[in-house]
């Protein structure tokens, strides 16, 4: 096991020098014989080299060439090393160069510190001995092999954290739902019906609330079968969003009741919302596929009306009760119809 830890470990440092060798490296000088003596130095290494003699050949060749390292002179016509070096790490973002290690090489002993200030990597006095070169530049790739793969991996982790985020939206929708219907779940209904309250109790603004129950809904379970039973249940429900704004709250609040909250809605405004679902939920037409062939099924539904602010409602449960009670009014006085707290 240790064995072959170490196997892995070995082979993953040979696989990080293998990728020094795919590497580009950008030397830039006024002095040719400086950019060969660098390629010379560097020769066996199986580096790529891009050369240029300015500052703003630098810059554009950055652009299309993407080096991994700029092995730069200090002092050249136009714009300097000094200069190139405070560009390039200015856009270091991964919007612009990303991140780029950069050696100045200088024939000034001050040069070094103020190339240093400005983020320079490293440096180098001319004249400057090959194996110094040659162990600054592979240190400098590394660094460059870090980084990239740190960016990498932060690509990755920000990736899977847009995922998780999708998950755990779909999960917290999931749990609002309710399966047969698609509409909010009960759970979830309380919580909106805390919200809307508070809201209208802040704005005195009036919030009305209805509860639907589908008539004789036993029968049609005893007459065409319980999954019937669930097709008129969904159905029930897509005439009521239907009938409803898309600020309603509209949702499942028992087997075959629904529940629903109307933000800014007075009575009058109300009643007329549940009068629409009432004959919506009477116009249905579905059929049942039975022995003796298809058969047409109508259903009715009876449906209480409360507004807060009222007598009879001063919290959020009273005005859900003060709902039921006025559903149950309606079922005594022989279904279909919509029943209002005065
Ligand atoms: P009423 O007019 O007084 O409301 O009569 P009802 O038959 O609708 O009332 P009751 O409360 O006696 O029966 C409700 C029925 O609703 C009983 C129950 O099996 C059925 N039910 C509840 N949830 C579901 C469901 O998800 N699917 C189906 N198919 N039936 C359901
Ligand atoms: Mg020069
Ligand atoms: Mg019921
Ligand atoms: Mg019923």
């Amino acid at each position: 096991m240790a064995a072959r830890r170490k196997t892995l470990e070995a082979t993953r440092r040979e696989d990080g020098l293998r990728s020094l060798k795919a590497r580009t490296i950008l030397v830039a000088d006024d002095d040719r014989g400086i950019v060969a003596q660098v390629r010379a130095g560097l020769g066996d290494s199986g580096y790529g080299f891009v050369e240029c003699q300015d500052g703003t050949q630098v810059l554009s060749a950055i652009r299309a060439h993407q080096p991994d390292l700029l092995l730069m002179d200090v002092e050249m016509p136009g714009l300097g090393g000094v200069e190139v070096c405070r560009i390039v790490k200015a856009n270091q973002g991964a919007s612009g160069f990303g991140f780029i290690p950069v050696i100045l090489m200088t024939a000034r002993r001050t040069g070094k510190v103020e190339g240093l200030e400005l983020g320079a990597d490293d440096y180098l006095i001319k004249p400057f001995d090959m194996l110094e070169l040659s162990a600054r530049v592979k240190s400098m790739l590394r660094l460059k092999g870090l980084q990239d793969a740190l960016v990498d991996k932060n690509r990755e982790l920000d990736r899977a954290n847009k995922e998780l985020e999708e998950k755990r939206l779909e999960l917290l929708q999931l749990s609002r739902t309710d399966g047969l219907t698609g509409l909010i779940n009960r759970r979830h209904f309380e919580e909106r019906l805390s919200a809307e309250f508070a809201r209208s109790e802040r704005y005195r603004s009036p919030l009305s609330c209805f509860l639907l129950d589908i008539d004789h809904f036993k029968r049609v379970n005893d007459t065409w079968g319980h999954p019937f039973g669930d097709v008129v249940l969904k159905e029930v429900a897509g005439v009521a969003r239907r009938a409803l704004r898309d600020v309603d709250v509209l949702a499942r609040y028992g087997g075959e009741e629904l529940v629903a909250l109307l933000p800014e809605t007075s009575p009058e405004e109300a009643w007329r919302a549940a009068e629409r679902v009432r004959m919506g939920v009477e116009a249905m037409r579905l059929t049942a596929q039975t022995e003796r062939g298809p058969e047409t099924v109508k259903c009715t539904a009876s449906i209480g009306v409360a507004t807060f602010p009222s007598d009879s409602s001063d919290s959020a449960e009273s005005l859900v009760s003060a709902a039921d009670q006025c559903l149950y009014v309606a079922k005594e006085n022989g279904r279909n119809q919509v029943r209002q707290a005065s």
